[in-house]
């Protein structure tokens, strides 16, 4: 109704107006540096690939950035119905991605395990990005920084498989049997479909000599 009061019926004919353009006039230029724009202002979180790791665990660190990983703080905001929104794995807080993921103590506890593992100092991420992302800055052989980047996804991978597990069959959730998997995991890809083919088990487990 507000917008209506100030409009003003006249016997003028009606015209289409170009509104990203002042004088109205439809220009391809203009179009191109609206798209332009919208590029700039977009800052969602464009993932490195990784290529030793399948495409599903790649697809699932995307949607994690993209807030596309359906726990119930997602679901909810979809307007779908779930009873219980609380986190399956510490049955505490409210399940986010970014408390899954995390803030969990389940998540950080795993953190832990994975940081004393690769020997880096402990693994603390305030946004899903840096949690990413940090391993770039590390001071490591080019080799590691390679098997860090699918090792973080892995990790994902694996706290959401828990939780899965913990919230539709009732799985007790284990800290040293998540580590295991990730390790297996990531020991089974990075040996097979990384350039660094024909590693060792005990190469893999210590992470010094990578
Ligand atoms: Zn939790």
């Amino acid at each position: 109704m507000s917008s209506l009061t100030g409009v003003q019926v006249s016997t003028v004919k009606d015209r289409w107006k170009w509104s990203a353009n002042s004088a109205g006039l439809f220009l391809v230029k203009t179009v191109k540096r609206m798209l332009k724009e919208e590029v700039v202002q977009d800052n969602s979180f464009v993932i490195d690939w990784c290529k030793w790791v399948p495409a599903k665990v790649n697809i699932h660190t995307w949607r994690m950035e993209m807030d596309r990983v359906p726990t119930a703080e997602a679901l909810k905001k979809r307007n779908v119905g779930i009873g219980d929104s609380i986190c399956p794995m510490c049955n505490s807080e409210e399940e986010t991605v970014e408390h899954v993921f995390s803030a969990c103590f389940i998540a950080s506890n795993v953190w832990n395990g994975i940081s004393s593992w690769v020997k880096i100092p402990n693994i603390y991420a305030f946004s899903l990005k840096v949690l990413h992302t940090f391993y770039k800055d590390l001071n490591l052989s080019e080799k590691k920084k390679d098997a860090m980047q699918g090792i973080l996804m892995i990790v994902c991978g694996s706290l959401w498989r828990a939780r899965n597990n913990a919230k539709f069959s009732n799985s007790p959730i284990r800290i040293d049997s998540i580590l295991s998997e990730i390790k297996a995991l990531g020991f089974l890809w990075f040996s097979n479909r990384s350039k660094h083919k024909g590693l060792e088990w005990r190469e893999w487990t210590s992470f010094v000599n990578m």
